[in-house]
Order: structure tokens, then sequence, then C-alpha cells
């Protein structure tokens, strides 16, 4: 066969000979936005000779601070497409986190939204490497800034040139991308992904028995694009000639509900977090959401409430994913199988879908217990293992690599049970599994039993230390509004007690107004603990 390297440029001039038509719908700051890809194609070519023009060369890296839309995607394709490196940095970070990021990026220029741009002036005198700002605004002058040299992203566009080629001396080894973990503790860890990486990933969001993104989709991704490059939506859509509706700086569930009604959406993708507030949002308003074909949930682990209730009260087929920024991300997806889908009762069908699901094909799992590997028997506990073409072989110039990825294999520290079927379940992470009297809880299972109650909005689990057991879980609930004086511990506890042996059971529910998140939207379980303790005085 022919060696054709696999990169991401190609997948824009595709769209460019194939879908010039289709349209991106995208939201800014002040207008909606409808770009064809013709218009993209050509935009990104000038992006290119800009940056060309602006001293950017083969693998440097160009730092984004920017939220969905269009001008974010452009840049998708440019960096890349010209060889230089795409790095999308978290903009809900800590400053300290970010000026870490930037400086270990050793990003050369950096692309910001305009409600980003003070974040950025505050830490400017700490960034080592960066020569040149560019802000993406819709207005025609430049907003007043002390970032310096600051330009105008639709001005150099003005400047550059329509016909400015794809770089065609890229190895598909070479790295088109690169994200920092968003690290609950320690520094971020950089990911680099490469052309193939990427080009292969977004083979595998096609398949039938995983997104099928398709031409005819409709696509909106909610899970930002600072974030595991908005799960390679962006590109996968792209390529495949999508329709792609882009949310925009801070959206509101109001926005996502009137935008799928709207654009017709098919498919979108964001973390439960998100469809939790979408939910709420469905409740109170009357939205036409029967163009959706799926809702993907990732990020953690999807509560089967909230399955039940975008299936059976908006009939919106909701898909389990799993992945992490390490593995590009996707790596497992909850469908059933055809047997499955006949044999099985309507509760063990919604068991099943709640587990993360199976391998996507192209990747490879092991399980690993304190004692090799485990067996697929759905009981015992393992660490998750994974190799694959978008799985990360290190992280970028950090000696934490050393334990993260040992003889091929990526050590996800998930822990995780798969079934007869190959189904996996995440259990817990290796750092928040409650370990008492020498046996394993998972905080996750207590999570989603509690998350079923009718009252509680949010649940998580967690362990304070024991003398006796060593640890114990205490829960901490979100009620949902009006049900503060209804419930209590005892009600708690006696719902999910016929569900769990009596060891497992919380030696106390805590109830609080919000659990503290990541910028990504999990629960951060070391400030919940935090919390907890001063709660008890420990
Ligand atoms: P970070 O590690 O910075 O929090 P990632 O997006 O890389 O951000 O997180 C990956 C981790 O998120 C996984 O290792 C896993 O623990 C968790 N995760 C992702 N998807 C799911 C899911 N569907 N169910 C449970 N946990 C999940």
């Amino acid at each position: 066969m022919m060696q054709v390297p696999l990169t991401v440029g190609p997948m824009l001039e595709h769209a460019e000979k194939f879908f010039s038509k289709k349209q991106v719908i995208s939201q800014t700051h002040d207008k909606l936005h409808r770009l064809t890809y013709a218009d993209i194609g050509e935009r990104t070519r000038r992006l290119m000779s800009v940056l060309d023009g602006l001293g950017i060369q083969k693998g440097d890296r160009v730092g984004t601070l920017a939220w969905n839309h269009h001008r974010h995607l452009e840049i998708y394709f440019a960096a890349p497409g010209m060889g230089a490196v795409l790095h999308t940095i978290n903009i809900r970070l800590s400053p300290e986190h970010i000026i870490y990021i930037i400086n270990h990026a050793e990003d050369k220029i950096l692309f910001i939204d305009e409600d980003v741009l003070p974040l950025i002036e505050a830490v400017q005198d700490k960034l080592q490497t960066v020569e040149a700002f560019v802000v993406m605004t819709d207005k025609s002058e430049l907003p007043e800034s002390t970032l310096k040299p600051l330009y105008s992203y639709e001005e150099l566009l003005h400047t550059g040139d329509p016909t400015h080629e794809f770089s065609k001396t890229i190895d598909e080894n070479d790295p088109a991308g690169m994200c920092y973990t968003s690290a609950t503790t320690g520094k971020p860890k950089g990911v680099v992904y490469s052309h193939r990486g990427i080009v292969l990933h977004s083979y595998a969001l096609g398949l039938a028995d995983s997104a099928a993104v398709s031409e005819s989709d409709v696509s909106m991704a909610v899970v930002p694009q600072f974030h595991v490059n908005a799960w390679g939506t962006p590109f996968a859509c792209t390529w495949f000639g999508s329709t792609q509706v882009m949310p925009g700086p801070r959206f509101t569930p109001k926005r996502l509900a009137e935008f799928i009604e709207k654009f017709n959406v098919t498919i979108t993708a964001g973390v439960p977090t998100i469809w939790l507030g979408l939910l709420r949002e469905l409740e109170q308003g009357n939205y036409d959401t029967s163009s959706l074909r799926a809702v993907l949930c990732g990020g953690s682990a999807a509560p089967k409430g909230l399955i039940q209730a975008f299936e059976q009260k908006y009939k919106i087929p909701f898909i389990h994913a799993y992945g992490a920024t390490e593995t590009t991300p996707l790596v497992t997806l909850s469908r059933l199988k055809s047997y499955q889908e006949k044999e099985l009762g309507e509760e063990d069908k919604l068991d099943q879908r709640a587990k993360q699901g199976a391998l996507i094909p192209g990747l490879d799992m092991k399980i690993m217990g304190n004692n090799g590997e485990v067996a697929w028997d759905g009981e015992q506990m393992g660490e998750l293992l994974l190799r694959g073409p978008w799985i990360a072989g290190e992280y970028y110039k950090d000696e934490r690599s050393e334990n993260a990825f040992v003889d091929g294999w990526f050590h996800t520290g998930d822990v995780v049970t798969v079934d007869e079927e190959g189904t996996l379940k995440i259990v817990d992470r290796t750092k928040d599994l409650i370990k008492s009297g020498g046996e394993w809880i998972s905080s996750v299972d207590l999570e989603n039993a509690l998350m079923a109650h009718d009252a509680v909005f949010e649940a998580s689990v967690i362990a304070i230390p024991d003398a006796e057991w060593q640890e114990r879980p205490i829960a901490c609930v979100v009620l949902h509004e009006g049900f503060a004086d209804k419930v209590g511990k005892d009600d708690m506890l006696e719902f999910i007690r016929p569900q769990f042996a009596k060891f497992w059971l919380p030696d106390d529910v805590l109830f609080f107004d919000e659990i503290p998140k990541t910028s990504v939207g999990k629960f951060l379980k070391r400030q919940l603990r935090e919390q907890v303790k001063e709660h008890y005085n420990m």
C-alpha cells in the first residue's frame, strides 16, 4: 500500500472540496455567525499565511484561550495545517496553572477571547516565551489592553493569503496538538497529540457502533474546545461534513436548549453537570428536542437517573462514554449488543448502559489487580491499562511519565470491573477508592445509588480517616429545591440500604448547597474532604 501520512490539514481540504456549502454556526460575544466550510477553509488558509508571517515555524506551539466558536475551529486546522502545534489552554484553571502550562509548553503566540484578556494581562509578566497576542473579537477596533504586541484576529486575516497551501512536509507522527490535564493535585501534565492519532481517532468517532458522526449530523459540542479538543468532534465533524453549532462564550442551559431546537441539533457532547443543567431547563421550558439522536456524556460517571430522565421523559437517546486527556479521548462507549437489546429486561438494560461500555476497535486493554490480571467476571476490581494508536505514550517533558507509562501501557489510575461481555465499569479513581477494613468500597457506586433518589440533585462520597476501619465513607448530598425539610440522613440510607453490603453504607450523610467542582465540572473531592473534616473538627 502507499505510505500516505495521516495528517490534519487534508481533513479540512476534504470539507472544502466535498462539503463547501455545509455550515458552521457560531456564537461569539456579539453575534451569531454562519460560515460555510468554503469560508472556513479560506480563512484557515489566510491564518496559516499570517502565522507564517509572524514567524511561527514547524513545531512551534500556538496557544489558545478561547471558548467554542468558528475562530477557534480555524486555529484547530491552521496550526497543525502548517506544521505548528495547537495548544488549547483551559481558561478555567488557576492563574498559577495557566502560567505553568504556557511556560512549560513554550507557547510562542497566544490567541485569546476578549473576555479572557484580563486573565492574561494579570500574568503577562510571568510568561517567558510568548512573543505575540491575538484577540479574537468581532469589533473593528482593538480593545484597551496592556498586552503587547496585540493584534486583532480579523485584521490579521484580512492581510492573509486565501490561497496559502497546507504544509506537505508533515510526518504523521509529528505533533499536531497538545492539552494539559486539569490535575486535581500537582502540576498539570501535558499530552501531545500526533497527526496520526487525531486522524485515527476521528475515524473512530465515525464508526456506526461508536458516535456514528456523519454528514447528516448537526453537531453541537458543549464540551469545551480547550478540553481534549472538545473530545475530537471539531476534527471529525469537519472531515465528515457535519453541520457544526458552536455555543460560544459563557453559554447557559437556556442557550443550549434554544440552539438544539433552532438548529435541529442531532448530536451533542458534554459532561454530566451540563446535562443536569439542561434537564432542569427542559423541565421549565417547552422545547422541541426531537431532532436529537444522541447526547454523548463522559468526563465523569453518568448517573442512571440522568440517563432515564433523558430517555423516558424526553425520548432523547443518551450515550455514556469514557476517556481521558491522555486518550484523545474516546476509549469506550456504552451501547447494548443486538442480543442484549432483545434478551435483557428494562432494568438490566439500564444497568448495562450506565456502565462505561465496550472498548473502541483499535484499542487494547488490561485490568491489573494486586496479583496480576483480573478475571472478566464483573466483580474483581483492577486498574485499567490501555494501549493504542490514539493513547499517549508519555507526558510532555515530565518525569511523572515513568509511573504512568510502563512497558507500553498507559496506567489510567481508574479502577474498573469488566463483565463477561467485555463491558467496562469504572468503579473509582485509584485515589478516591475507600479502603475500609481491608475491603474496597466504590464511592462511585454509592454516588450513583444516592443520585437515583428523587430528592437528590447531586451526591459525592468521600473517605474520612477512621481509627478502627482505616477509612469510612461519608455521603455529601445536594438536594433539589424544596426538599430540604422533607428528607434527611435516614431517608437517604434507607433508600440505598437494599443495594449494598452493610459495611458499604456511609457513616453519615451531610447536606450541602453545592459540591465543589474542578474546572471541567468534576467533583473536587480533595476540597470536599477538607470541608467534611472541618465539619467534624478533624
Ligand atoms: P482530568 O484527569 O484532568 O480530570 P480528564 O478529562 O483527562 O481530566 O479526566 C479523565 C478521567 O475522568 C478518567 O481517567 C476517569 O477517571 C474520569 N472519567 C472520564 N469519563 C468517565 C466516565 N464516563 N465515567 C466515570 N469516570 C470518567
